[in-house]
Formats: structure tokens, sequence, C-alpha cells
């Protein structure tokens, strides 16, 4: 019995000890608004602070945002708050109707902590928010004591307001690039802002379809799209058509990243068959674990992987053929006058036209059907480059392997304008995080 009154004792000590309540009012305080009374609740979980309304001061409409007379009182509302050394704290609060004028009607009022449809305080969604960029959602949800929902709730508010209150600015560069998100072609179109002095995320998209890639444009406005001087893209048919369309003054250039990824594909075809046909023969210990060497690029190989490509290179196979094609085309980027790139390109895909193996072939007359746009690289001056949109894309998949357990295409869109879309947030009075 005594023992739990000192409980009791202690707690309330503690409460007024810590005075809450000043702290509060220095890092939460809102004019016409008063702390009241900040007490346990009666399971001990959690602590709760009322709020009134300043002696004297008119509600505002939350419709007009204007000042309005009062009406009545709706019964209380508790506002989750940030939690406080393991305690959940809320924030409890009668909402007052006002009859607005302007409105003619009886409208909820306004308050600055909060709003109509979230049940957390517009500082905790921040703080929230600012932790599920670090950790995944659901790591988030468990550091807090809070829900999944409660976390994704957070981040939907300050990625809304992020993007209504955005700049665009004059963007003088994009990188058209998807992500893979779910198995049976699901794919995400991101547009990214690749100017030497701002990378970020732009746009994301459903699909990869005209259709998908036009909300892109509508998105940013003829404005903005107008003004744009570079389009880095893919061989991927509907961007290019579309960026044909829309941005007609652009140089478009050819992601450099995207070719090279297409001839490792190749080569490892042709390596595969051939793999096939010596195993046939009974001689597959030639390329038996030759793969990686042969994909990796030659001066990335130590030395004693080096001798192994050494003795590979004596066989007159066609993935050697192959493998040499694909490092000799490695050259054409060092060139800086797109004439010479261009003498270069003809003349390797004119060699690979000859050397009857198919999958190199098809690559040699994608590559001619997209001449201008591959020398387009050497016209920007190699200014623009592809690298970014990857190092970009590479985050992208970091950010939506995070979200793991809950790959909709809702959650990715949050999650990918989060972490990526270097959006303004919300201003506090504090920073709480
Ligand atoms: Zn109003």
């Amino acid at each position: 019995m005594v023992a739990r009154f000192t409980l009791e004792v202690f707690r309330f000590a503690v409460i007024r000890a810590m005075q809450l309540i000043t702290i509060l009012n220095r890092c939460h305080h809102f004019q016409g608004f008063v702390y009241h009374r900040a007490r346990f609740s009666p399971d001990h979980q959690s602590i709760e602070i009322s709020v009134r309304p300043r002696q004297g001061s008119t509600a505002t409409c939350s419709r007009c945002h204007q000042p309005a007379p009062g009406y009545d009182q709706l019964p209380e509302r508790r506002f989750e708050f940030i939690p406080f050394w393991g305690f959940l704290v809320f924030l409890l609060y009668s909402m007052r109707r006002v009859d607005c004028r302007r409105c003619g009607a009886v409208v909820v009022e306004e308050v600055p902590w909060g709003d109509g449809k979230h049940t957390l305080t517009k500082a905790y969604m921040l703080f929230l928010a600012r932790w599920a960029r670090r950790l995944s959602w659901k790591e988030a949800a468990q550091a807090f004591r809070t829900s999944w929902e409660k976390v994704f709730d957070a981040v939907e508010y300050v990625v809304h307001w992020g993007l209504e209150h955005r700049t665009l600015g004059q963007i003088d560069a994009i990188g058209v690039d998807e992500i893979q998100y779910a198995k049976g072609h699901k794919y995400l179109t991101l547009v990214y802002q690749i100017d030497l002095g701002i990378t970020r995320l732009l746009w994301v998209g459903r699909e990869r379809t005209v259709e998908s890639f036009q909300g892109f444009f509508t998105a940013m406005g003829q404005d903005v799209i107008s003004k744009i001087c570079f389009v880095c893209s893919d061989m991927w048919e509907p961007y290019l058509k579309l960026i044909r369309e829309k941005c007609s003054e652009a140089l478009h250039i050819l992601d450099r990243f995207h070719i090279v990824a297409n001839m490792n594909k190749a080569l490892d075809k042709v390596r595969a068959e051939e793999t096939g046909r010596l195993k046939r023969e009974g001689r597959d210990i030639v390329l038996r674990k030759s793969r990686w060497l042969l994909l990796r690029r030659s001066d990335n190989l130590g030395l004693e992987q080096h001798f192994r490509l050494r003795d590979l290179l004596r066989f007159n196979l066609k993935t050697v053929r192959a493998y040499l094609l694909k490092e000799a085309f490695q050259q054409l980027w060092d060139y800086n006058s797109p004439t010479w790139a261009a003498k270069f390109l003809d003349e390797w895909c004119r060699q690979t036209m000859r050397s009857r193996i198919e999958p190199f072939k098809k690559i040699a007359r994608s590559l001619r059907q997209h001449r201008e746009l591959i020398l387009n690289y050497f016209r920007a001056h190699k200014l623009i480059s592809s690298g970014v949109v990857e190092g970009l894309n590479n985050k992208a998949k970091v950010t939506m392997r995070k979200s793991y357990g809950f790959r909709t295409y809702r959650v990715l869109e949050l999650a990918l304008y989060h972490s990526l879309g270097k959006l303004p947030e919300p201003e506090l009075t504090h920073d709480f995080f």
C-alpha cells in the first residue's frame, strides 16, 4: 500500500519535475492556444496534455482560413505527438465549430498543430517521415511504437506538402529510366533532373507506356518542358517517340549504360549457346567459370584473372570473338569529336555485321538505327552522362528494397519521392529531429 502510494507520488512528481508544459511552450507554442494540464493516462502508458483556446481568442475557419464567430464545440479529440522516453504523448483538444459567413456554413476550426484528416500532429508526422527516410517504414514504426499505417500517413502528408510547394525552376537536363518493382513486367517510369547543379527525382509513373510517360509532360507543364535542353533515355521505343514529339528542341542522348548492358546480355547469350555446343562435344571445360571474366571490363581484372583471360583468348571461339567486339566497342567513349566517333561506330557496326554472331549483329543493327542519338552524346560534349541517372536509379532500387513487404505502387511512389525528390518540408517552430 505504501509502495503504491509512493509510486503515485513519484509519477506526479515526474510530471511536475519535467515541467512538460514549459518545454512544450518552448518548442511547440501556438498563438491563441494554451497548454492546460499534463497527466498520465489511466493505464500509465501515455501522457495526455490538454489544450484550450486562449481566453477571448477567435477560432479560424478551416475552409477559408479566416477568423469566424464560434458556433459550438465538438467532443474531445486526441492528437498524437512525438513520443517521449517510451511514453506516447497526446494533445487533447475539443475542436470548435465556426459559423463562417464567408463560407456560408458551419465549419470545423483550423488548428495549427494538426488537421482534420490526420490523428497525428504535424510535428510528429514530420518527425516520423524523417526517420522513415533513414530506416525502413517498418523499422520506424517499431522504433516509435506506432503502426506501419501511421508511418505511411506521415510520409504521405510530407510528400504531398512537398510536391505542392516545390519549385521546378529551370530544368536543363532530364534522364528517363525504368525499374521493375514486381514480377510480371511491372515497371515504374522514373524521370530525374540531371543538371550539373541539381539532381533529383521529378516524377514517378506507373508502367512504361506512352500514356504513363505522357503524365510527366502534363505534370511539368509546357513552360518547363519547352526549356529542357538535354534528354537522356534508353532505347525503349515509347520513350523515344514521346521525347521526339515533346522535346523536339532538346538534344536527345542515348543512355550509354544501357548500350553496354545490352552488349553484356548479348555476350552472355553467345556464351551460353556455345557452352551448350561444347558440352555436347565434351569440351565444355574451356568456358567453365568464364562468365564473370568475360563480363567485366578487362582493365578491372586482377593479375591471375588476366592470365585466365589470356588462356581463353587463344581459342577461336565465338564467345571470344564476341568478347573482343565488346571490348573494342569501349573505345567509342574515348572520342571527343562527333565525326571521329561516327567513323569508329560505323566501322564497328560494319565489322560486327560480318561476324556471323547473331546476337551481336542484332546490336549492330540497333546501333545503326539509333546512330544519331548515340552521337548526340559527343555533340553534347560528353557533359550529360547517364552515369548520374544510373546512380539515382540504384538509390531508387535501395529505397524499393526498404519498403519490402508492402510493395504496392502507391507505397513505392511515396517512398521514391520521399527519398529522392529533394522536396521541401513543412516548417516547424522547432527542430525535433
Ligand atoms: Zn470560412
